[in-house]
């Protein structure tokens, strides 16, 4: 009986992971579908100074669904990892962010706004990643300067030495970078010495840990990191800033970028505040 129930209970496991499977199947397909199409939607969250004004956006990519609605980047990006898929898509997030670009800078309001762009593994250690990303800044033809790459922790431990090669690669030409997410991962201050960031972005879940009063320890790594930057001549930005107090904290602490929901929500271009 015992054994009959186990059996009946792994079938059900096995059943619910052929559900998954085909799930993500289904998704997988739908999103080769989707590529080249409306579905696929760049929106941008701007980032802000201490004096609230507009100094960058993040391109964040959504995938409107026919029949699902809105996927989140959360599920699809993986899929898209996974398949390959996430390289036709990250050419056309770099191609359309140097085309918002060139729109932006023939405005007076946004011709200082930066784009930055978040870059997956596989495409980054494609052997034709530099090429992509300077063909599309010179088919724009917009200061490279106001291309920013987010690179996570992740993927600068798979191979320090060639990201370190395409970063200056990219670098002589003006390209900046931003470590994403830093913080909570494998975070390694020696990174920050080694690889060539223009910024770092602390990332949210320390934000967000942070502002609460039990977790003194968590500012304190804040505080530290902001220092290291300084002390290494990089930016530093704050993302997932929700409330006022975090700001303030941040700001008292000598961090005077901030990216939230405070500020900004993830909306598509002709939603921004700006002018297109
Ligand atoms: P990320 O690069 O760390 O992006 C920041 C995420 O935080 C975004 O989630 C953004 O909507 C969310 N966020 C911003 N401010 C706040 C806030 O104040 N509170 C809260 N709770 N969340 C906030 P999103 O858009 O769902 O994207 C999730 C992740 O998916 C991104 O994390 C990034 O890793 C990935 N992703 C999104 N678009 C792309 C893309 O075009 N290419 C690649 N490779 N990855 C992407
Ligand atoms: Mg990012
Ligand atoms: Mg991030
Ligand atoms: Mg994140």
């Amino acid at each position: 009986q015992a054994k009959r129930q186990g059996g009946n209970k792994w079938l059900k496991y096995h059943e619910g992971i052929e559900q998954e499977v085909s799930e993500l199947f289904a998704l997988e397909s739908d999103l080769r579908e989707a590529i080249g199409t409306e579905e696929l939607q760049l929106y941008y969250q701007l980032q802000v100074n201490d004096k609230h004004e507009y100094i960058g956006a993040e391109a964040l990519t959504r995938w409107i669904h026919p029949e699902r609605g809105l996927v989140s980047p959360g599920v699809f990006i993986p899929i898209a990892e996974e398949s390959g898929l996430i390289i036709p898509i990250g050419e056309w997030v770099i191609r359309t962010a140097c085309l918002q670009l060139a729109a932006w800078e023939k405005h007076e309001e946004t011709k200082h706004i930066s784009i930055s762009v978040n870059v997956s593994a596989r495409q980054f250690y494609q052997d034709n990643f530099v090429d992509l990303v300077l063909a599309e800044v010179e088919q724009a033809g917009i200061n490279p300067k106001m291309l920013m790459l987010e690179l996570t922790e992740s993927l600068v431990l798979e191979d320090m030495e060639l990201v370190v090669e395409q970063m200056y690669a990219l670098k002589k030409h003006g390209i900046r970078f931003s470590m994403d997410d830093f913080g909570t991962g494998y975070s390694s201050l020696s990174y920050l010495s080694t690889l060539p960031f223009d910024e770092v972005k602390i990332d949210q879940a320390f934000i967000r840990r942070a502002a609460s009063p039990e977790h003194v320890k968590d500012w304190s790594i804040v505080e530290a990191i902001i220092g290291i930057t300084k002390k290494l001549h990089m930016d530093v930005i704050a993302e997932g800033v929700e409330t006022t107090a975090q700001q303030e904290r941040l700001l008292a602490s000598g961090c005077t970028r901030y990216q939230g929901y405070l500020f900004s929500k993830p909306s598509p271009i002709s939603k921004l505040p700006l002018p297109r």
